[in-house]
């Protein structure tokens, strides 16, 4: 018996590092989280406090991110992290992307020295946490048109609106706001605890139970004129952070549906029906060979976009491509392994319809399904359809 990692020879195409970083990630995930993820996803909560030292220390947090006490790996270490973590549930990538490639990427990318020394160490090492607030509850795919405004008084700015669906949004010591000025889209650092600055998690989720969801409410918070991110200026600023987080996610999706499909073939191979294992039926092997195919192809598209990020070579309608492909086929591995489960597959004994239902948000956010569709329709013809 081969796993698809094997069948793939995947490891021929990883450096010894790459393997250490992956094994490391892989042990983590199975003696701290899994024992506890089937459970946190029923009380729909996620201890964000207490591992985000755990995860500090690890290096996972802005972990390609250089200097500030970041790990300053390669992208596709990460990428590799990412698969690990997304294996055992979306919800512990979700918050690793949420605060190293979002909250921590802007502070990286656009902030002051103070800004950067302030909170890029203390979050690197899970002491502080991070959300990133772009999202409203009337502009998801286009944040362009948010209403969320920022208005100078004085040397102070004075921002007003809400944001929705942001991932550690209520345990977050610092969130990055985005904002619309008087120019452009601006970023702003609202440590949490600021007059008018409220953060309520969204419960009833049946998706990402295991993650912090929450709405953002800004009501004349002011804050002093050093909050702005000084070098992001117009919608481009959250995007490149936003292509940072997809690229993540290329790999993370993939590690959802390694992990259904090992399930998977663990039940077909016990499970027996019509006095034979469910593993020894064609139509059954048809599936798992279908969705070993679909799993290794994404990988190594994977892999490859790992290496063109490294080389500074990748465009962001390759990660586009990248995205739409593993979510899409995650999901689909997922919805399918489930009906190899039969009624098992409906529980939380078994992980496949939890990765499902977790697969639904990463479907959706950092951009939609068909919103890479859209950007890479654009690309190919040239022609924008957006509007
Ligand atoms: C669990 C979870 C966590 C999240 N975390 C964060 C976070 O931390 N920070 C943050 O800012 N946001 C976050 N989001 C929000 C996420 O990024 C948005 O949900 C996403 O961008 C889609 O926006 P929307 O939900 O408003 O859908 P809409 O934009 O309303 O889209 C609805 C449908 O219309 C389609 N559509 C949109 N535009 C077009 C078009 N031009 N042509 C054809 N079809 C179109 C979409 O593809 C989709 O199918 C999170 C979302 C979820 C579910």
């Amino acid at each position: 018996m081969v796993t698809v990692d094997e069948l793939f020879a995947l490891d021929t195409l990883l450096s010894d590092t790459e393997r250490q970083i992956r094994e490391t990630v892989r042990r983590f995930g199975e003696q701290r989280l899994r024992p506890h993820v089937a459970d946190w996803f029923e009380r729909g909560t996620f201890p964000a406090r207490e591992l985000a030292p755990e995860l500090g220390e690890l290096g996972l947090l802005g972990m390609h991110l250089d200097g500030y006490g970041c790990a300053g790996t390669t992208a596709t270490e990460y990428g590799l992290a990412c698969l690990e973590l997304e294996a055992v549930d979306s919800g512990v990538r979700s918050m690793v992307s949420v605060q190293g490639s979002l909250a921590m990427t802007a502070i990286h990318k656009y902030g002051s020295e103070e800004q950067k020394q302030q909170w890029l160490p203390e979050l690197a090492a899970g002491r502080a946490i991070g959300c990133f607030g772009l999202t409203e509850p009337d502009f998801g795919s286009n944040p362009g048109g948010m209403r969320t405004r920022a208005r100078r008084d004085g040397t102070d700015w004075v921002l007003d609106g809400s944001k929705m669906w942001i991932t550690n949004g209520s345990v977050a010591d610092v969130a990055v706001v985005w904002a619309r000025t008087d120019e452009r889209i601006r970023g702003f650092l609202v440590p949490a605890g600021t007059p008018g600055f409220t953060a309520r998690e969204m419960r009833h989720k049946l998706s990402l139970r295991a993650s912090i969801t929450a709405e953002l409410d800004l009501d004349g918070v002011r804050l002093p004129g050093d909050a702005v991110l000084p070098e992001a200026h117009g919608l481009a600023g959250p995007l490149a952070c936003l292509s940072e987080a997809r690229f993540g996610i290329v790999f993370g999706a993939l590690g959802a549906a390694r992990d259904c499909l090992s399930a998977t073939i663990d039940y077909a191979r016990a499970r027996e029906v019509f006095d034979k294992p469910l593993a020894a039926y064609q139509l059954t092997q048809a599936k798992l060979a279908d969705m070993a195919v679909e799993l290794g192809k994404g990988t190594l598209l994977a892999l490859h976009l790992g290496r063109l990020k490294d080389r500074g070579e990748l465009r962001p309608e390759q990660v586009s491509a990248g995205k739409l492909n593993s979510t899409r086929e995650a999901l689909a591995v997922a919805r399918e392994c489930r009906t190899i489960l039969g009624a098992n597959g409906i529980t939380l004994d078994y992980p496949v319809l939890r990765h499902a239902n977790n697969l639904e948000s990463v479907l959706t956010y950092e951009g939609t399904a068909e919103v890479h569709q859209l950007v890479l329709g654009e690309a190919l013809t040239g022609a924008k359809a957006f509007r």
